[in-house]
């Protein structure tokens, strides 16, 4: 890559999908590096293996942001946190990890360590134990990392209401901006936090033909995401230089391309359906590409 540490700003999704165990979506996970952070946004299932390909060990990693507590966002996180701390080129963390999230946030990390006692206790003779503590944070709306000019707000948004606490966060840095909208319906507190973005990041949920889900089911689905047609309104109300469908939801026969001729109805912006690995370079330019292996990862 181009950059020097200093002015990296880039996205990369790690996983695109959602619960179905899929082999080319994996669970949504974004990784950000930013000047001298490497953030890892959510975890879901395959974050390890994604990590992996870019061929950045998990001891690289300093900081956890979680957008809320559905598994699907978390079952990646003792697999991160577990086979990061292992000392080999994949893993070697030999520092706490700091983890930031919705209320339930501490008591999972507290209870982690512990469903895994016997595992950490074998291995601490081995590894250095610093490397597998756990420092937890529970956020509300408010600027929650500030440091070298690197700030992370994180913002509510509606998962279903007060039922589940849910989160999307933005990523400012030297004039620019990400924002990653964890899982929401409409939502006019996003767009207001995602004003003047150079990225905007969001989910998105569609249905098909003949879904296998009952109505009821795709109801409340549709009480808790955001459809295309949602996305481009709030895509054209944002203007961001690029955006980017993640987390996507599909049922029935939809497809990926299926989401873009609803959104174009009222957004005719940039705009890249996500799929896993893909970068965002964030800078004067916003430009997005697949991931390519370098000889040897
Ligand atoms: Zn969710």
């Amino acid at each position: 890559m181009a950059h020097s540490d200093e002015n990296l700003f880039r996205v990369t999704l790690l996983g695109t999908g959602a619960p179905p165990p899929r082999l080319d979506r994996f669970g949504p996970s974004t990784l950000v590096e930013v000047g001298k952070e490497k953030f890892i946004f959510d975890a879901g299932r395959g974050a390890m293996q994604r990590l992996h390909q870019l061929g950045i060990p998990f001891g690289a990693i300093t900081g956890m942001f979680l957008t809320h507590h559905h598994s699907d966002h978390v079952v990646g996180f003792p697999d991160l946190w577990l086979t990061g701390w292992i000392g080999r080129p994949w893993g070697k963390r030999s520092e706490p990890l700091r983890v930031w999230g919705p209320v339930g946030t501490k008591q999972m990390m507290e209870h982690l360590p512990l469903a895994f006692a016997v595992d950490i206790r074998v291995r601490s003779k081995s590894y250095p134990l610093e490397g597998v503590k756990l420092i937890a944070q529970e956020i509300s709306e408010r600027v929650v990392f500030d440091q070298d000019g690197i700030r992370v707000s994180a913002f509510e948004v509606d998962h279903g209401g007060e039922e589940l606490p849910a989160f999307g966060y933005r990523i400012d840095y030297l004039g620019h901006a990400a924002v990653l909208s964890g899982d929401t319906t409409f939502n006019e507190n996003l767009i207001e936090h995602a004003s003047g973005t150079d990225l905007l990041v969001h989910e998105v949920t569609a249905t098909g033909g003949r879904a296998a889900e009952s109505l009821e089911q795709l109801k409340r689905i549709g009480g808790n995401h955001t459809t295309p047609d949602q996305a481009g309104e709030i895509f054209a109300r944002v203007r961001p230089k690029l955006a980017v469908y993640n987390h996507l939801l599909l049922f029935g026969d939809a497809k990926p391309e299926d989401l873009l001729p609803a959104t174009r109805k009222k957004y005719d912006g940039p705009l890249v359906v996500g799929e896993d690995l893909l970068q965002v370079e964030i800078g004067a330019d916003v430009l997005s590409r697949p991931f390519r292996r370098s000889i040897g990862q």
